[in-house]
């Protein structure tokens, strides 16, 4: 042990601690909430949602980007499932689709149905040759096609035939506004001097932007999402089949990040050209020198916590972990350093927790419990005694770890398990359970948002960059918690921030 004084080193977490008030002229709703995810990604707020089998599947992540943070997709399903949901993340919105689906004159309109379905779009440019476009067909061409002739309903009969409304490629918004107002149409093709189609804009995307401004978006115009791999087996095969559907950043995603497997992945994913644009977060780590080897592999983030999760029995079945604040603070010092953000994962229980994560080093946060009740969230409603609750679990539980006839638990590298023979000789790190139903992501997110805002106003501090240098801790004691929820009351009505 590298501590002079191992009984003298004191973990503290989210309840152990308190913000002091300060001097203020910021009105909350003026707060800026912005934020650095990786080296190179910033995001209008703070939040990522856990790469879990309970918490984060493509509409998860669609619904984190839109209100501004992200998701990061689980692993526990196969590469070909999982490469499948972060192009409907990056199909879901975009300012142009540069790459659209497509048909052919031939094909029936039975298959441009399936395509429509599977990708969800309402209707599909008519390619013929090199990509010359001949046409285009909506759902409005195909309505009176009658199901049973659907089959044999050629694309050629009933798509609308070129000449069509065009632009071309780098037409700017205000255009293609004006063009689809002009001409009354819901999607533009966009064309090169040959006539061949190099992109798509729909109405649709326009409407979600007015809806959604602080999304975090690519480039492009697309949704961001990003991904968890491990570093066991086919990991590098996820990691390209996930580069290949467009994730903007792939976590490495496992219980001790700081080991041979995790840091060569990392390294290599760094080193390979062809990842040169996608972000790597590595994870996780509790100690400054577990950050510190991260961050030397080249991690453009890195995501701390080891044994904070709600659903997690590390700290007892191992007995290892660092308290969160202390875990998070322990890692800033070595990131600070090396300009790399921290994100710090796990154990956050209300919205006062992610000022206080921030203050003590990281610059987001990530959360599993507080969004596995929300109805973006993998699974069903279940009810218990009339209330609704969703099922939520760790990936270190026995549900998540066993494969029960599959050929294999994609979780299972997580907690270095890989060589396990059978389930019966699996060792859990986490528990199966359920969460209240909370309602649609976007009402929870602005509730810890809204909560944020409230703690830099009370610490006088306008960005997340002035909270991270301005705000200071108080130590608090069993009796300042207690007085730190209601106490001495009966609640008889739960707030929609606020629930024990
Ligand atoms: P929560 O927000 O529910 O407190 O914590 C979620 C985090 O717990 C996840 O992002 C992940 O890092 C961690 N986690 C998820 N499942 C398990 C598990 O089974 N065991 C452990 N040790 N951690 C878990």
């Amino acid at each position: 042990m590298d501590q002079p004084d191992p009984f003298g080193f004191i973990g503290l977490t989210y309840d152990d601690v308190m913000l002091l008030p300060g001097h203020t002229d910021v009105i909350p709703s003026e707060a800026d909430t912005s934020t650095r995810l990786t080296r190179r990604i910033t995001m209008s707020a703070p939040l990522l949602s856990s790469a879990m089998d309970t918490v984060t599947e493509s509409r998860m992540a669609i619904a984190m980007a839109r209100q501004g943070g992200i998701g990061v997709l689980h692993r526990n399903l196969s590469i070909a499932d999982q490469a499948e949901h972060v192009d409907r993340v990056k199909r879901s919105e975009s300012g142009m689709i540069t790459n659209p689906v497509t048909t052919t004159p031939d094909a029936t309109v039975a298959e441009v149905d399936a395509l429509c379905g599977q990708f969800r779009v309402s209707g599909l440019p008519v390619i013929e040759g090199d990509g010359k476009l001949v046409g285009i067909i909506t759902n409005r061409d195909m309505r009176f096609v009658s199901p049973f002739e659907k089959a044999t309903t050629l694309v050629r009969d009933v798509m609308t035939k070129a000449p069509l409304i065009t632009a071309p490629v780098g037409v700017d918004p205000d255009s293609a506004v004006a063009i689809f107002a002009q001409h009354k149409i819901e999607k533009l093709p966009l064309v090169d001097g040959n006539g061949r189609l190099s992109g798509l804009i729909t109405v649709k995307d326009f409407e979600k932007t007015e809806k959604y401004p602080n999304a975090t978006k690519d480039g492009e115009g697309r949704l961001r999402v990003g991904a968890a791999i491990g570093f066991f087996g086919d990991a590098w095969e996820r990691a390209g089949a996930l580069l290949d559907a467009g994730v903007d950043v792939i976590v490495v995603d496992t219980a001790n990040g700081d080991s041979s497997g995790v840091l060569d992945i990392i390294r290599r994913l760094k080193s390979d050209p062809a990842f040169a644009a996608v972000d790597v977060i590595g994870g996780n780590v509790a100690t400054r020198s577990g950050a510190k080897s991260l961050i030397e592999a080249g991690a453009d983030a890195i995501k701390v916590g080891v044994g904070p999760g709600s659903i997690c029995t590390t700290r007892v079945v191992a007995g290892v972990g660092v308290p969160q604040v202390t875990a998070v603070y322990e890692a800033s010092l070595a990131a600070r350093e090396a300009d790399v953000p921290v994100i710090a994962d796990g154990g956050l229980q209300y919205s006062g927790d992610i000022a206080k994560a921030l203050v003590a080093g990281a610059e987001t946060v990530m959360l599993g419990s507080l969004l596995a009740g929300t109805d973006e969230s993998p699974g069903d409603l279940v009810y218990v005694n009339g209330k609704q609750f969703k099922k939520y679990r760790g990936m270190g539980s026995l549900g998540a770890l066993q494969t029960r006839g599959k050929k294999t638990s994609y979780s299972r590298d997580r907690y270095f398990q890989s060589d396990v023979p059978s389930d019966e000789q699996l060792i859990a790190e986490g528990i199966e359970g359920q969460v209240p139903y909370r309602g649609p992501v976007g009402s929870v997110v602005y509730q810890l948002l809204g909560g944020l805002r409230q703690s830099m106003f009370y610490t006088g501090a306008r960005t997340i960059p002035e909270l991270r240098a301005k705000g200071k801790f108080v130590r608090i004691t069993a009796a300042g918690l207690k007085e730190s929820h209601p106490h001495d009351v009966q609640m008889v009505v739960e707030a929609p921030n606020y629930r024990r």
